[in-house]
This record gives structure tokens, sequence and C-alpha cells, in this order.
């Protein structure tokens, strides 16, 4: 019988490229599965409209009566669409997406079949729940939490399925899902952010922080990944020698995609377009079989649930196409992993981008108060930023000389950089006439409108400046981009509520004109987040230095990076901002905690299995042919063996030093995974996981890897690295 390894290259050979009709015009589809504003307009009536509208914009509550008409176009519209079922769609804990379906008929008691979705359905559901990480706020003897609706993003339909974005929260009304904490965040910085732009513009009613997501992950042929318990079971390769040609040649990034691949982008394409997606690029990334697709930016609620919807459907669609797509931030070794750079900005009602440098000295003002109190924010809660993008997956990606350095630092460029400093020299208290006169025409009137380092991006940074919008680069590809959206919109509106409250006290209380005040405010500022600013290469070691000596954290594992996040300090920030109280904060950190223990846990089973259940008796086998030869060779030479049987007597001892060193490692190993079973503290338990579990990894794999250089290659059982990453 074949091998799985064999058999599944057999079959990639002849795999064919799945045409996709891609006749229909792009516009013509855009969002003919939502129930959006478009739709809304042509199927409500006027009052349900404008209330679901105001729901939207403002907040505001939809009446029972309301919420009954808006169900019951809903449910028609979504009929007249093919839709046979609904469900409350939400984020829990878990990093995927949860639904439950339910028909949209039932039966009355005297067997009659009606149909039933009504605003009590829409509006809130208990989903039986009790397996869904909860990190103790719910008891599983009452477990009960709820989803409820939330109308900023629009109901669709997937397949036959009405799909309601929802929350998740528990009875008492904490948080147990991504979205509740995102939209108290994008509240609070709508406040903050509208009350100081109301500085430059009083007609602002509202801002929206926007997000532009760029999702990268890997393609590998289904059949070959299925031959792979690793890939299978952990999402990432734990063993596998280096391909001899691997992305070493730069001819991947940007080349021609694989026809195969354009198969799947098509399709995928197309169910985003349906969707809503605004899904713009696509293209290879820098590793072999990594590919990128990026939307354009939407308001980040949105962006959020439509990244996590595009996630799921990549997964249904790689299906159809003989794909497993990988979303791990470090599916291979010495191939670059996949990162989800965040691009940030805050949109104001009117239009405009408050990180956008404009043509008067007045708006690039309101641009350098923006963008100053961005750097400011990100300084003062550097640890935090990094702590939301952490994990077990993402701890192999950061600092491997291809994503972000586990420093946090701001890239600005050359230009601003010049703009800042000429800021930080403006006079203290009140600005002669003169002063501001220079200051408005040949410091801030000078802002170009393009900038050049946009071109020219520092591309180590883990957060930079990017012309008009801020890019978040450490985000992994497996994440959900509502915790790093959550902390910076926090820490952002936190700032801005500050500086509102220092520019005001100047006003009043030192009677200044506001544009003293401003930018006083600014230069102290300017002055006290000078730290964070880097300019220079975050891969090398004299930054690592150099940031010490800032006191710029530098956490480079989970369980390191996550302790900040229960910190007195930030426990404060979150309560104050009405983001998160003390219980959820305590909640998530254990299940984060949890969570990363698992994933190591888990990856060092896999890799237990593997190299005692595959390779060593592969390699056996084959210390066997050898045997048999050197006998045979014997028999030939009698006495005189030992010198044609040289190197096969070298290689069968080579092959026993590997398995015993294998079998050495695995052994302790699991011994350390037992005494870290036995810890009941979470944060003791992930770093034992982090520190003395995982190590045994690396030399595990390190003796796995030799043996399959020495291994006939007939015999070996998993498909290699050269076969897994070269789509044909
Ligand atoms: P790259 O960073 O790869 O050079 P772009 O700068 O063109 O690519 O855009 C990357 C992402 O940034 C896209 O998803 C785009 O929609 C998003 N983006 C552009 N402007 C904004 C903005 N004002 N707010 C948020 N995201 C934005
Ligand atoms: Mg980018």
């Amino acid at each position: 019988m074949a091998s799985l390894r064999f058999s599944a290259i057999q079959e990639t050979l002849n795999r064919q490229a799945i045409s996709v009709d891609d006749t229909m015009f792009r516009s013509e589809i855009f969002a003919k599965n939502v129930f959006d504003h478009k739709t809304m307009r042509k199927l409500l009536t006027k009052d349900s409209y404008e209330s679901i509208a105001n729901a939207i914009l403002k907040g505001t509550k939809i009446s029972r009566t309301i919420a009954d008409q808006i169900a019951a176009s809903m449910r028609d519209w979504a009929i007249k669409q093919g839709a046979t079922h609904y469900t409350h769609w939400f984020q829990p804990l878990t990093g995927a997406t949860a639904e439950k379906h339910d028909a949209f008929f039932d039966i009355t008691k005297d067997g009659v079949v009606v149909e039933k979705f009504g605003g009590d359905q829409l509006v809130q559901q208990e989903p039986d729940a009790s397996s869904f990480p909860h990190g103790g706020i719910r008891n599983t003897f009452e477990a009960r939490g709820y989803t409820a609706w939330d109308p900023s993003s629009p109901a669709f339909i997937y397949g036959t399925t009405l799909c309601i974005p929802t929350v998740f929260v528990s009875y008492t009304g904490e948080a147990l899902d991504y979205k509740t904490p995102l939209l108290r965040a994008l509240n609070v910085v709508d406040h903050a952010a509208t009350e100081v732009a109301r500085y430059f513009d009083k007609n602002v009613k509202h801002v929206n922080a926007t997000l532009g997501w760029e999702q990268e992950f890997f393609l590998i042929d289904s059949a070959l990944a299925e031959s792979r318990p690793d890939i299978v079971l952990a999402g990432r390769t734990l063993l596998g020698h280096a391909s001899a040609k691997g992305q070493q040649l730069g001819d991947h990034y940007f080349g021609t995609i694989p026809s195969r691949v354009l198969g799947f982008m098509r399709d995928l394409e197309q169910e985003c377009l349906l969707l809503g997606i605004p899904i713009k690029t696509r293209h290879n990334e820098v590793a072999p079989n990594q590919f990128e697709i990026a939307p354009i930016y939407e308001e980040a609620n949105l962006a959020v649930d439509h990244n996590s919807l595009v996630m799921d459907i990549m997964e249904k669609v790689s299906h159809r196409h003989f794909f497993k797509v990988l979303f791990h931030e470090k599916p291979f070794e010495d191939v670059n992993g996949s990162g989800k750079h965040n691009n940030w900005s805050l949109l104001t009602n009117k239009g405009v981008n408050l990180l956008s440098p404009g043509k008067t000295p007045m708006s690039n003002l309101q641009f350098l108060t923006f963008f100053v109190n961005t750097i400011k924010a990100v300084c003062e809660y550097e640890e935090l930023v990094r702590a939301s993008f952490a994990s077990a997956s993402n701890d192999h990606r950061l600092g491997a000389n291809e994503a972000p350095p586990t420093i946090i630092s701001v890239f600005i460029g050359s230009q601003l950089t010049a703009v800042l400093d000429e800021l930080e020299k403006v006079t203290d208290g009140k600005l002669s006439p003169k002063e501001k006169t220079d200051l408005k025409l040949n410091v801030v009137g000078k802002i170009p409108e393009i900038l050049l380092d946009n071109t020219d991006q520092n591309r180590t940074s883990p957060f930079a400046f990017t012309g008009n919008k801020f890019e978040l680069r450490g985000v992994g590809a497996s994440a959900n981009c509502a915790s790093p959206m959550t902390v910076l919109n926090t820490i952002v509106a936190k700032q801005l509520r500050d500086f509102k409250k220092g520019v005001d006290v100047l006003i009043d209380k030192e009677g200044m004109k506001k544009d003293d005040a401003i930018f006083n405010i600014l230069r102290e500022y300017i002055k006290e987040s000078k730290k964070i600013r880097f300019e220079g290469d975050g891969y090398g070691t004299e930054w690592e230095k150099e940031a010490k000596k800032r006191k710029l954290s530098n956490h480079k594992t989970t369980p390191e990076a996550l302790a900040i996040n229960i910190n007195q300090s930030t426990v404060k920030l979150l309560e104050e901002m009405g983001v998160m109280n003390a219980t959820e904060i305590k909640a998530r950190y254990e299940i984060e905690l949890g969570a990363y223990s698992k994933r190591i846990q888990i990856e060092g089973r896999v890799l237990g299995d593997i190299a005692r259940n595959h390779v060593i008796p592969t390699a056996i086998r084959y210390q066997n042919i050898l045997i048999e030869n050197v006998q045979g060779l014997k028999d030939i030479y009698e006495e005189e063996y030992r010198k044609p049987a040289r190197e096969q007597l070298k290689l069968i001892e080579q092959i026993a030093t590997h398995i015993e060193k294998i079998n050495e490692n695995i052994d302790v190993m699991i011994e350390s995974r037992k005494f870290a079973n036995k810890v009941s503290d979470a944060a003791k338990k992930a770093t034992m996981y982090c520190d003395e579990v995982q190590p045994y990894f690396e030399v595990i794999r390190y003796h796995c890897d030799k043996l399959e250089m020495l291994v006939d290659n007939e015999l070996w059982p998993l498909s290699k690295y050269r076969e897994l990453l070269f789509i044909r």
C-alpha cells in the first residue's frame, strides 16, 4: 500500500484549477445578500427605517413594535433570497465565530406549520452556551448568557442562513465575546474625538474609527495537509526539514498567482462581494504558497465582523478548491509567517479623515492634534498594545526578522519628525503674534499633503504612520482584530479626553487663546512621548539595547506580555473608560492564559505522537535495511566487510543516536507537561508551559529533521516542505 504521503502527492498531480463564473459585474452583485441601508430603505416603513438608522448612528434603542416590523421584513426578504434558517452570529472568546441555526418555521399545537421569526427572535436569544469560554463569569450550573442584536452591523445571508450579528453577554451583563468591549471602546473614542474635533469644526457630530485589515494566509493542497497530523491538529508543522529552495530567490512575492489559487481567489471574492465585503487587493506574499487579501477600509466594528466572516468563508471556499487555508502565524519554519496589519484612522461624520494632513494651517493643526495624541497614547500604554496581540502562535512570528519586534515603537518618517522637532521649540505660555504666524506658515502650513515617507515605509516598525493612517503590524493572521482595536481606540479615547481637559484649563484658567493652548499641550506631549518614536531598523539588536535604555517593554512571550492586562493601572483605565470592568478583565486574562497552555499542550502531544509513532518507526525500518545490507556485505566479504560497509555502519549509528535523543527528550517533555498540568494558577501554568515544556519542541524537531535527511525518501511518511510549499 502506498503511504498516505505518496497517494497525497499523486492526488495533487491530478488537480485542475476550478474555473469560476465571473461574468457577473461586481457592482451588480455587491451586498446582494446583505440587509443593508439600501434594502432597508426599500422594504421598511419610514418609521422603522428611521429607528434603525438612528440606532446605527446614535446607538438609540429600538422599540419592540418596531423590532417586530423590522424582523418581519428581514424574514420575508431572507426567505425570498432562499434562506431557510436564521442564526444569531457572534464571536465568543474561542477566536472562531459561533452560530446555531434555527428554522424559520415552527409547528403549532394543532400541527400547523407557521413561519416564526419576530422581534423577539431578532433582538435576543439564549444559546445553550455553557461550553464557551467564560473565565469563571458564568458558573455552568447557571449557564445563562444571551446574544443581543447589534443593529450597527447589518444582517446577511450566508448559504441558506440569515445571520444576525450579535453581542454575547452573561446574564449579569458581562461581556463574553470580542464585540461587546469593542463597541464600548468605539463609543468612547467617538465621544472623545468628537469633542476634540469640535475645536476645529463646530459641526462635527460623530467620529468613527476606521479599520482596513490585510489578511495573510497560506494555501496547502488538502490531501497533503491531511497527511500531516501536525497541520490537521495544530495548524502548523511541528517538524519538517527546510526545502532546498524556499523564499530566498524572492520569486513568489507579487509574482503570477498560480491558476488553482486564482480560481480560489475569484470564488472567494465573489462570496465576499455578495456579502458586501469590499475585497480590493489580492497578491502573492513573500513565502511560497503565501498570499494576502485586503478590503477597502470600513467602520471598525463592521470591518472586524467582516474579517471574522472572511476567515470563515475562506475555510469553506478552500475546500471547494481542494486547499486547506492556514491562518497560523508561523506554519513553516524558515519561511515568513502570516500577519494581519490593522490600518487605523478616525473619520468624522463629514467625511474628514482626522489623520490626513490638509491644505490649510488650521486643518493641519487638527491633523497634528490627532497625530500627536495617538503617539502619546501608544507611548503611555505600549504594554497594553503589545498584549493586545499576544498569542501562542504569534509568539513564533514577532521578533523573527520578518515581523515587527515585541518592542512597541512608532515610526513617523523624517518630514513629520522635523515638524514635531519644530513644535517642540514652541514658547511656554502665550505665543507672540509673530511666533504664531511663523509657526502656522512655516511649520504647520508646510506639512505636505503627500508625505515622501509614504513610499518608503519602514517595514520593521510595529506602529507606522503611512500618510493618512497608522498601521499596527503586530497583529497575527489568526487573531480577531477586535482585541487590538479595543485597546487602540480606548487608549486614544483616554488620551483625547485628557488633552481636552488640559486645553480647556489653559483657556479657562490661564486665559489663553484656543490655538495657543493647543500648541502648548502638544509641545508637552511631543516631549513626553519622544521615547516611543523610532525611525531606525526595528530588527537590529542595537534597537533592543536602545529600547531597554528608554525603558520600553520587551515581552517576548505571551504569558509575560499578558501580565499587564490585570495590572491596577489597566483596570483603572478600562473601568474609567467604561470598556471593561474588573470581573471581565480577570475572566479574559484567565481565558487567554488557558488558551495559551492548551495550545502548547496540544502541540506537545502531537509532536510526541509524530516523533514516536511516525518518525522513529520509519527510522528503524530504514536502519533494518541498512543492517540487512551490512549483513549481506559480511556474507560476501567476511572479516573484510567493515570497509565496504563503512558508510552504512555510520548511518546505523547516527540513526540510533537521533532515536535516542528523540526518546529522551520526549520523556522529559511529558514529565514537564504532567508537572505543569498539576498547577492550577493560570499564569503559573502558562509560564511553565512556556519555559519548561515548549523548549523541548526544538530539540525533538532537530533530531527528527536530521532523520528526514538520512532516511530513504521512499519510506518517509510525512509530506515534506518541498511538497507542501509549492502549489503546482
Ligand atoms: P499597503 O499598506 O499594503 O501599502 P495601502 O496603504 O493601500 O496598502 O492600504 C492598506 C489597507 O489600508 C487597505 O485595507 C486600506 O483600505 C486601508 N486604509 C487606507 N486608508 C485607511 C484609513 N483612513 N483608515 C483605515 N484603513 C485605511
Ligand atoms: Mg500595509
